[in-house]
């Protein structure tokens, strides 16, 4: 077998999962791994859980498609749902992040041509990730993810991520054009990265002044990652558009565009569309990941085993000559180093059989299921700890 036959855009490591069970993946070879960054966000509720194997099962022998030329009732369940849990007033239903993204983008311009304004823009962060399709590259920073493409279209103001004034700055001459932020509450692929606190309130306060849309990614950060339903949460702060995707499908692809008040009147028939988007198999997975992400009470569990990890990575790694800093919220988790040793990943996996992720290269990247307990955490913290003392 070889992966001659893929366009080499990942260099995965040589480890082939072929069964997955909460918290646990086994390779080819039997071999058992702590699953520690959960698909990158994705599998909240953990691998097979018998429930959403249960519905997708029995979904799959009703209905997998009809298309939105037809009602979905799973579909209007979920968007019903998904809207309660976010102060939200409607939803659009999309594949992955990114499209959700350019869906929210949509809104911006959409919103920006009924203000008047001839050449919008939307403000986004220094360091913000938000997909790779070419709209949503061109909202994203650095040049890891943009060399290469050329003049990417849109058109954005990147301002530094967490400093109002610094975006406050930009409104003499920018203001009249600004008709939409966009931002992650928690920067995720930049290295779990979080706002100062009383940033996002200040933000939703001069957003709702000036008619912006206030538009957060909460693709990574939202369904139970951060302790909360959202990361907003946390500053009492309801976005006028909300993004999500991996953890709300639990590996079933979907992604959602949640509106609320007047970007919610925006879209009209035929303004925008998908063929796969909101699909019944889609939409009931992600209605039972919600069911039971209250039914185990996992949003608790997040906060609880988050501040324990953060609590005893600290404790542990205290004056480890390689730390910088150690920081998060939830179950998302960075550690940022001076100097990334070689090979970390490959190392965590053969010789700990812990599965990490390192971002932008310094930070090693936390982001294990919601489902983890005390034993597991500690797995993770020894793990690292030894893996961090042998180099
Ligand atoms: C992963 C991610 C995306 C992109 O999602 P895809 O499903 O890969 O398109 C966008 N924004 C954030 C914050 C992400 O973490």
């Amino acid at each position: 077998m070889s992966a001659a036959c893929l366009m080499s855009t990942y260099q995965p490591l040589p480890l082939n999962f072929n069964k997955g069970l909460g918290t646990r993946l086994w390779d080819q070879a039997g071999r058992e791994y702590l699953d520690a960054i959960a698909g990158v966000a994705v599998t909240g509720i953990g691998h097979s859980h018998p429930k959403l194997v249960q519905a997708i099962s029995e979904q799959a022998g009703l209905l997998l498609h009809s298309s939105n030329l037809y009602d979905i009732h799973w579909q209007q369940q979920l968007a019903a749902k998904l809207t309660g849990l976010a102060g939200m007033d409607c939803a659009f239903f999309n594949n992955s992040g990114a499209e959700a993204n350019e869906t929210a983008l949509k809104l911006a311009r959409l919103h920006g041509w009924y203000k008047g304004i001839e050449h919008p823009l939307v403000v986004v962060m220094e360091n913000a990730f938000h997909g790779r399709t070419l709209g949503t590259l061109s909202a994203s920073d650095g040049p890891a993810v943009r060399l290469g493409y050329g003049i990417l279209p849109g058109d954005f103001l990147k301002v530094p991520f967490g400093d109002l004034a610094a975006l406050e700055s930009n409104i003499a001459e920018y203001g009249p054009r600004i008709c939409a932020v966009l931002m992650e509450p928690i920067q995720g692929e930049s290295g779990i990265r979080l706002a100062p606190a009383g940033y996002l309130k200040a933000l939703r306060e001069l957003c709702t002044r000036r008619n912006w849309l206030l538009m957060l990614d909460e693709i990574q950060s939202g369904i139970g990652r951060s302790g909360r339903w959202f990361a907003c949460q946390h500053e009492g702060v309801v976005p006028d558009v909300m993004t999500l995707a991996k953890g709300l499908g639990n590996g079933i692809p979907i992604g959602a565009c949640l509106a609320r008040g007047k970007a919610a009147q925006l879209f009209t028939p035929g303004s925008h569309g998908s063929t796969f988007g909101g699909n019944p198999l889609a939409c009931r997975a992600a209605c039972t990941v919600l069911e039971i992400i209250e039914e185990q009470g996992l949003l608790a569990n997040a906060q609880r085993q988050g501040a324990l990890l953060l609590q005893r990575l600290r404790e542990t790694l205290k004056g480890h000559a390689q730390v910088l800093e150690i920081r998060g919220l939830g179950l998302m988790i960075g550690i940022e180093l001076r100097h990334m040793p070689r090979d970390l990943v490959q190392i965590a996996a053969r010789d700990h059989g812990l599965l990490i992720n390192v971002t932008r290269g310094k930070t090693i990247r936390l982001l294990p299921p919601l489902v983890i307990d005390e034993v597991e955490v500690e797995m993770i913290v020894q793990g690292l700890c030894r893996m961090l003392k042998d180099l």
